[in-house]
């Protein structure tokens, strides 16, 4: 059981480790490490087999349940080379605690939180080379939870794999902290109330696919979602969370139960609070930040995810018309916001808030 889980580690051979890529072009999860972390967990043995191994392929029945009905869950966080040498990790147990949400969400068993970050440092540590060193490129970490018995009844697995794999990965400013074209769209919707919107599970992903690809056809770089009841009320952006300023306020969509509750949200509302921004909490609707865009009280707007960090909303295109926001560059609070989450993250600055080991 996992109160005594074990960590084996079997270590790759030299002759078989894997060239590192170029860092100038490293582009999002295209490249993976030499190691991985895996475990199994079944009703009678809970979690146990835990592993650092060779990055290898996962021998999976084709009746396995996650290919039937979705049973998988994931995770995104990320390792920083300092400028010191040193690794660090920006908030990773808080990943796994959402992980256990989106497990209890979707009838998947909980990890034991510390273990798994103990788990995962010993994985980054033994795969640090990988790690790039340009400005603002990281190690990507994507831990991964899927059913694997073979079953073909709708009914929650009796066996699950829960592995973490790593990517290098480049900087996601190459071009510049450059204000991004939001498609707002009226016609599809990310998630429901009472769905899994607010847990990271792999079908919202596949779900939000083709209103990407909409988007990128209308030029767009994204999707800004709206509720999916009266499609009125400003819900995510992408795969990020969502911030206005309006006037002299920081507004962002309360979580709704349809919102993932973004780490890098709540990083953002803790700085800015504590630099004496007003940060609310609170439905907006779309019409709402028009009329604010038109009035010219929308000072900014932008996206926080883990990927970006900060992602400034340059224009949002609704209804065939174009808002343009800040003229189309980035506002002052979102660069100062990166800058200090980056900051941070890389190990800069002191952490007031205890985010960083
Ligand atoms: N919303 C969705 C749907 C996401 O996939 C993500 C990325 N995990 C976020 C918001 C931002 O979350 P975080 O800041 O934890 O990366």
């Amino acid at each position: 059981m996992w109160e005594d889980l074990e960590v084996a580690v079997e270590k790759i051979a030299p002759d078989k480790m894997k060239p590192k890529p170029p860092e100038d072009n490293l582009g999002f999860g295209a490249y993976f490490t030499d190691h991985m972390f895996v475990m199994t967990w079944s009703r009678e043995q809970g979690w146990h087999d835990a592993r650092i191994c060779p990055y290898q392929d996962l021998k999976m029945d084709p009746a396995a349940r996650v290919f039937h009905y979705g049973q998988a869950i994931f995770e995104g966080t990320k390792a920083y080379l300092g400028k010191d040498g040193q690794v660090y990790l920006f908030r990773a147990a808080d990943n796994f605690e959402r992980m256990n949400d989106s497990a209890l969400r979707m009838c998947m068993p909980r990890l034991p939180v510390d273990k798994v970050v103990k788990a995962l440092k010993a994985l980054v540590y033994l795969d640090r080379e990988w790690i790039p060193s340009g400005d603002g490129a990281s190690l990507y970490i994507r831990p991964t939870m899927i059913a694997a018995e073979p079953a073909l009844g709708v009914s929650p697995s009796s066996k699950y794999y829960f592995y973490i794999i790593l990517s290098p990965v480049g900087s996601y400013y190459g071009q510049g902290f450059t204000p991004t074209r939001i498609y707002v769209s009226d016609e599809y919707v990310r998630a429901v109330k009472g769905g899994v919107g607010a847990a990271k599970v792999s079908g919202n992903y596949g779900a939000s696919l083709l209103m990407s690809e909409n988007a990128k056809k209308a030029g767009c770089n994204q999707v800004l979602w709206l509720d999916a009841c009266e499609h009125k009320y400003v819900e995510e952006v992408g795969t990020s969370n969502i911030f206005f300023v309006i006037g002299d306020q920081l507004i962002t969509p309360s979580l709704s139960g349809s919102i993932l509750p973004g780490i890098t949200r709540d990083s953002v509302i803790k700085i800015a609070e504590s630099w004496g921004v007003e940060v609310v909490e609170r439905k907006i609707s779309i019409d709402e930040v028009l009329g604010a865009s038109n009035s010219g009280s929308l000072k900014e707007a932008f996206g926080t995810g883990t990927a970006a960090v900060i992602s400034p909303v340059g224009e949002l295109l609704y209804k065939n018309t174009s808002y343009l926001i800040n003229n189309g560059r980035p506002g002052e609070l979102s660069s100062r916001l990166y800058k200090e989450i980056c900051e941070l993250q890389n190990g800069y600055r002191e952490d007031p808030f205890k985010w960083v080991v």
